[in-house]
């Protein structure tokens, strides 16, 4: 069997867009002359990577990082390399990829492109054996998959204590907000930041969990304060304090909190996640497996991590991250963002593919007998998108 054609399909939004009241800490929000500091944080277009075989099976891979860029590599120089190979030899092919872009690649944007072409191999493994494709990494580990709720977007108490009591109403155990206040507003900032999270257990409870996402919008020394504050409330973990690269700041913060520390999902391959055991800097990894490096690189840090007593909870829902969730005892949850108007990027994957896996009582399901990923590509209700090939 051989790799006869490689498709990037760049699917732009040109729909509505709800930005109003999503106001939140980003990596910018700290620099003086920002109007929007969310803007280059919202995206609108999405990635779909569709590779053929001379059998005619059909594999579907995506990257919502930077969708542009990301195409433009998997054009210029990924198809060259995989025309012609064996599909099946996944581990082959990704060390290929990785290698013959290294000069230029190792994070971002290309390992976003390596990410969707890996899934669509997998996602064509699976058909060829029949499998989904949790049963050819670790089988089940699980009867079924917790979920969290990813929202809470607003800064608007009285919003925040209405969203916090329907999802808890809807059965989820678990539920995320976000930093409203950056780090420029200083202490008051900090205040407000804590009161959101007082009002959300106020709203909930003490059963269940409540995680915070500071989205690499603070400083060591906010964050070092700013974790004294909150503990009181029994978080399951804060996200993504620092920016990426401090991985020795996020190494002082856990000797300094017993608050549980998470991040990763803008962390590349199993390298990157070494680099964050052997520092014994994160509580939690958050990689997405359609930026780490496909289920290939996935599979090897859930191994390395689940020595280090290190959790796995993927960012984003999607299926490419429940397959790992599914197969992996390193991996307790999935994250669950919901079917919605478009806000910042992260719903428009349920306008573009059919079979995404929906919650119950803020649980979900894989089908055993779905081969591959379980996905298909929508064919109607694409009017609000502009797809470039
Ligand atoms: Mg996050």
């Amino acid at each position: 069997m051989k790799i006869k054609n490689i498709r990037a399909k760049l699917y732009q939004w040109t729909g509505p867009v709800k930005t109003s009241d999503t106001i939140f800490a980003t990596p910018l929000s700290p620099l003086p002359f920002q109007k929007d500091s969310q803007a280059p944080f919202r995206f609108f277009s999405w990635l779909v990577v569709v590779v053929e075989t001379d059998d005619g099976t059909i594999g579907l891979g995506n990257a919502g990082l930077s969708p542009d860029v990301a195409k433009l590599v998997v054009d210029a120089k990924l198809t060259p390399l995989l025309i012609g190979e064996n599909p099946l030899n996944t581990e082959y092919l990704f060390e290929k990829m990785y290698r013959s872009t290294v000069a230029y690649g190792r994070k971002g944007a290309v390992l976003a492109a390596i990410s969707a072409v890996d899934i669509a191999l997998w996602d064509i493994k699976g058909k060829i054996m029949g499998q989904p494709i949790f049963m050819l990494m670790g089988g089940r580990t699980k009867e079924i998959i917790p979920t969290y709720y990813s929202r809470l977007y607003t800064r608007d108490l009285d919003s925040l204590r209405k969203e916090a009591e329907h999802y808890k109403a809807e059965g989820f155990t678990g539920m995320k907000l976000r930093c409203g206040y950056p780090l420029r507003d200083g202490i008051q900032g900090m205040k407000k930041n804590v009161e959101m999270v007082k009002v959300v257990r106020e709203v909930v409870g003490d059963d269940v969990d409540i995680m915070l996402e500071a989205y690499m919008g603070f400083n060591y020394s906010y964050a070092r304060r700013f974790l004294k504050l909150l503990e009181p409330y029994n978080l399951r973990w804060v996200e993504e304090l620092l920016l990426p690269d401090e991985i020795h700041n996020f190494s002082k913060l856990k000797r300094e909190t017993g608050i549980p520390l998470s991040g990763g999902e803008h962390e590349y391959t199993r390298f990157g996640f070494h680099d964050l055991l052997q520092a014994n800097a994160l509580d939690i990894f958050q990689f997405d497996t359609n930026r780490v490096g496909g289920f290939t690189e996935a599979l090897k840090i859930c191994n390395m991590a689940q020595c280090h007593g290190v959790e796995i909870i993927p960012h984003g829902g999607q299926m490419h991250n429940l397959h790992v969730v599914m197969s992996s005892f390193a991996s307790p949850m999935a994250e669950y963002f919901p079917k919605t108007e478009i806000e910042v990027g992260n719903e428009l994957f349920w306008y573009i593919f059919d079979g995404e896996a929906i919650t119950e009582n803020g649980q979900l399901q894989l089908d055993d007998h779905k081969p591959g990923l379980g996905l298909t590509l929508k064919t109607e209700d694409l009017t609000h998108f502009n797809i470039i090939e």
